[in-house]
């Protein structure tokens, strides 16, 4: 009988009427990444990674006790944004994350993605939330915001700024109708992204001597992030932290 109880009580404080977002298995409300635990061990957080462009590094040296500075993807370029941070490997599963936000309209899945970046972020770079003053995103052109109505990196964006307490501004826009950059070598996307984003005129002020959060969905080869760096770095900010959701391992081939 107290075992009926109990559970009823447990049903109302915790009603099973949710799914897991992969598998559709009953979740309960307080699950904060809406997964259940078998999919959730399928995901790979990312715990080491390079300091400058957030890809995973696996150190095998026994020596060395530290992260080593730049791993194999960045030795020899010269990012302008100041790190990337990345939270999770991309993966047959943690890409359906963005799929169904950017392609099937899931716009639910903003704020589960934002949650995971939030919660990673705060436990280990509070100083670095401490520090910065503005969230900003990587605007959409005219004719792919018009196809999909909503634009991705903004909706997860506006999540993490209210979880980190920061204010959200949109301070550039793109001036360029580039065509899908997958497929596309690091080198190429360079030269398709030059001169794809421009300053707001009245956003102009503001950016000068901030230190500035960038949200994307996935880094690939960061060519996107860094040109946005570009600009901001031009127009006077001070640090540039690029946050996306996904990354893969240095230069594996990513759909986006
Ligand atoms: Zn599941
Ligand atoms: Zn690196």
């Amino acid at each position: 009988m107290f075992e009926k109880i109990w559970k009823y009580i447990l049903d109302i404080i915790y009603p099973q009427n949710l799914n897991c977002i992969f598998c559709e298995m009953p979740i309960s409300r307080s699950n904060r990444y809406s997964m259940c635990k078998k999919c959730l061990e399928k995901i790979i957080f990312i715990h080491n990674s390079c300091d400058y462009c957030g890809k995973p590094t696996i150190n095998t040296s026994l020596e060395v006790d530290r992260p080593v500075e730049k791993c194999p993807y960045c030795q020899g370029k010269n990012f302008l944004f100041d790190r990337n941070i990345s939270f999770i490997e991309y993966g047959d599963l943690s890409k359906l994350m963005v799929f169904k936000l950017k392609y099937s309209g899931k716009t639910y899945m903003a704020k589960i993605i934002a949650n995971i970046m939030a919660d990673r972020l705060q436990e280990s770079n509070s100083d670095l939330v401490g520090r910065m003053d503005i969230v900003t995103y990587v605007p959409l052109n005219k004719k792919r915001m018009e196809a999909r109505g909503f634009n991705q990196a903004e909706k997860i964006g506006t999540y993490i700024s209210s979880l980190l307490g920061l204010p959200m501004v949109g301070l550039v826009d793109r001036v360029k109708n580039t065509d899908k950059l997958h497929g596309l070598s690091s080198q190429e996307r360079r030269r398709v992204l030059k001169n794809s984003f421009l300053i707001k005129e009245e956003m102009k002020d503001l950016i000068v001597n901030k230190n500035i959060l960038l949200v994307d969905d996935v880094f690939t080869t960061g060519s996107t992030v860094d040109e946005m760096a570009k600009v901001l770095k031009l127009a006077g900010a001070q640090e540039v932290v690029s946050l996306t959701f996904l990354t893969g391992k240095y230069e594996k081939d990513i759909d986006k």
